[in-house]
């Protein structure tokens, strides 16, 4: 239950994209789309995976993707 955001050669890359229940959902996430620990952007050279955390789905670099 994920979400992958590559920026290979600035193209982003949408995989597994079901879990998104409503178009409201997937609106909220496109208009944030950084690490939501240090905010680094797909612009920085960065992949960006979703999490589904308690408060809500959240994007993390791959430095700060939760472990567990
Ligand atoms: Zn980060």
């Amino acid at each position: 239950m994920k979400i992958q955001l590559t920026n290979t050669h600035g193209q982003l890359i949408y995989q597994d994209l079901v879990f998104f229940k409503s178009k409201s959902q997937i609106e909220t996430q496109a208009n944030k789309v950084e690490c939501y620990v240090c905010g680094k952007g797909l612009e920085d050279e960065h992949s960006l995976t979703a999490k589904a955390q308690l408060g809500g789905t959240f994007l993390f670099c791959e430095k700060h993707y939760p472990k567990n």
